[in-house]
């Protein structure tokens, strides 16, 4: 029986990114819960080059055709179009509850992971732009273990909690904040937007959820610069969550 030449270690979070990296379909994640190689595997190293994890281990590099393109390679046309419409109009970030339900149904409906590995464009954006910007190093470790992805995913929620508490507030009457938090801490005045037409609360779910995606873009652009293109999908809290209701659904 043929060898397989590449390894994937414990450390695999399941983010699929070797997926797409793959010409030859060699590796998969299996059930949503961690990557397996077939033995098509030819040791062409993409895989380990791109992992975010650096979970792969290639034996032998050798050449590989490079890999077809699908029309989902190119949702992250739409990532750039809905960062670029929310300067346009704040009540365009409603369009991102697609971005976050999606991967939930997905991994609830289906029990796997394959929006992260096809048609996540804020990965795919990382991805493209982190091939020219990166400096390629290897991502820490503590970004990959358990605690990491589970205190930031726990935070992040938390954050998220405390936004929709503030877009009840103003449902219930409170002033509408027109401000768009960044990195949680700093506020951005946005006092441009035309928002007559519409709910004050309509209005701060806006704000707020903008912010929130803006921050994740952050975060991925600091950590692409830094490290590998991709390394955002190691602690992404929708791959963290993805990857646990995936573990649940098939315990
Ligand atoms: S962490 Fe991601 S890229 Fe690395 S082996 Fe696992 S699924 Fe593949
Ligand atoms: S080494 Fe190349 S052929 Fe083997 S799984 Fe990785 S990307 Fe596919």
């Amino acid at each position: 029986m043929k060898t397989k030449i590449a390894s994937i270690s414990k450390d695999c979070v399941a983010c699929g990114c070797c997926v797409r990296a793959c010409s030859l379909n060699a590796i998969s994640v299996h059930k949503g819960k961690y990557a397996v190689v077939s033995d098509k595997c030819v040791g062409c190293g993409k895989c380990a080059y791109i992992c975010p994890a650096d979970a792969i281990e290639v034996d032998k590099i050798t050449a590989c055709k490079v890999k077809q393109k699908h029309l989902y390679d190119f949702l992250w046309v739409g990532e750039l179009l809905y960062i670029a419409l929310g300067f346009f109009n704040i009540l365009f970030a409603w369009l991102g509850l697609i971005f976050m339900m999606t991967p939930l149904f997905m991994a609830i409906i289906g029990g796997n992971k394959s929006y992260c590995r096809k048609y996540c464009g804020k990965g795919q954006l990382f991805g493209l732009v982190g091939s020219k910007l990166s400096l390629k190093l290897k991502p820490p470790r503590f970004l990959r273990s358990k605690w990491f992805r589970s205190c930031f995913l726990t935070f992040f929620m938390t954050m998220f909690a405390l936004m929709l508490y503030s877009v009840v507030r103003v449902f219930g009457g409170a002033e509408l904040s027109e401000t768009i938090t960044l990195l949680w801490a700093f506020k951005l005045p946005w006092n441009w937007a035309a928002l007559s037409f519409v709910p004050t609360w309509v209005a701060q779910f806006a704000f707020g959820f903008y912010g929130t995606m803006l921050t994740s873009t952050i975060l991925g652009i600091t950590t692409m610069v830094l490290f590998r293109p991709r390394t955002f999908c190691v602690y992404c809290p929708m791959g963290t969550m993805t990857q646990g209701i995936c573990r649940l659904k098939k315990s």
